[in-house]
């Protein structure tokens, strides 16, 4: 049992309503909040999301891979990148048809935002013209648009704003200090240099890690006080549970205990408040019970959807299912 922790006056305040949007989050006070206990922290983390979202409802997303495999990036838990054999085989671009009749069926299934992602270190001017397009046509069906395309210049982000684009997904994965295990082609800085440039041109900032890497609970620490101290917190905060697909380095990695992934989301939640926490990959082989206390904890997004660009999600039936258990709706 460990001892009662102090959060000091930032938090009490948060907790009695005043709720201080703070981008000055020390690694130990984050570190203080995951070694609260399990009934405490959720608490805190559901005080806070009431205090800004209505905690039924749901924001729903699909995704759609607009241009898969053959990624030349290293990145070792994507059955994209090239260098892995995962049985991903490289693609062309998807047609701008293609991807509206995705968009179409999206919309009817109850999405409110689409996401579109091309396996790319980052897009070719050519390349980025029709992805432009496609961001017009989606728009105009009246979803909110989103992309997550690799890194991305100054002038790309902007390209992409005059299209329309609502949101541009890009993720730290995990801590600075992690990040050389798991990726070896760029850096942590060309990460936050593309999401400089994306929140300059104006478009809204995707943006969160993956859990269940390899990596220790410091790791996860590391990398909600580094989401937590950006200049504006991102408006979308994706978790991700690892999936382990076969071929790619981190295969066989031991799983997560469920618990530590819904203390993650609490903590992202309180450290975030305004954020949508998105309960993203890995859901497939999560319990109902287990996505139950994740939405108890304050994750607010889900990707609808029968795959997430290479792996299986659940099916929507499971999803609406899951949903009505719950009593919650989608987000309008
Ligand atoms: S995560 Fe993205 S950049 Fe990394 S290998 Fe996969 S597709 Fe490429």
């Amino acid at each position: 049992m460990s001892a009662p922790v102090s959060l000091g006056a930032e938090d009490s305040a948060t907790l009695s309503g005043l709720c201080r949007i703070r981008h000055d989050w020390t690694r130990a006070e984050i570190s203080a909040l995951f070694d609260l206990s399990f009934p405490e922290l959720i608490f805190r983390a559901q005080s806070i999301h009431r205090q800004h979202f209505d905690p039924t409802e749901v924001q729903i997303s699909t995704l759609l891979s607009i241009k898969t495999g053959g990624c030349p990036e290293d990145c070792a838990y994507c059955p994209q990148s090239a260098r892995y054999d995962t049985g991903v085989h490289a693609e062309k671009l998807m047609t701008l048809d293609a991807v509206l009749a995705e968009a179409r069926a999206a919309k009817s299934a109850g999405a409110s935002r689409f996401c579109m992602g091309a396996a790319w270190r980052s897009p070719k001017d050519r390349d980025l013209e029709h992805v432009c397009e496609m961001v017009e046509v989606v728009k105009g069906l009246g979803l909110e648009t989103c992309a997550t395309l690799g890194m991305l210049t100054a002038a790309q982000a902007r390209q992409l704003k005059r299209s329309g684009l609502d949101y541009y997904n890009h993720n730290l994965d995990t801590s600075p200090e992690f990040y050389g295990a798991i990726i070896t082609t760029r850096v942590y800085q060309d990460r936050l240099q593309t999401l400089e440039h994306v929140r300059d041109a104006g478009i809204y900032v995707c943006c969160g890690g993956i859990v269940g890497m390899g990596e220790i609970r410091a790791d996860r620490i590391g990398m909600i006080a580094t989401l937590a101290s950006l200049p504006v917190h991102p408006e979308s905060v994706p978790i991700n549970m690892l999936v382990r697909v076969a071929g790619t380095p981190l295969a066989d990695q031991p799983p997560l205990d469920p618990f530590e992934f819904v203390r993650t989301i609490a903590v992202a939640r309180i450290t975030m408040p305004r954020s949508v926490v998105r309960l993203s990959a890995g859901r497939e082989d999560m319990s109902e019970e287990t996505q139950a206390l994740c939405f108890l904890a304050g994750a607010n997004s889900i990707f609808y959807g029968p795959k997430l660009l290479t792996t299986a999600n659940p099916e929507r039936d499971r999803d609406r299912v899951l949903m009505d258990k719950l009593g919650l709706s989608p987000m309008k």
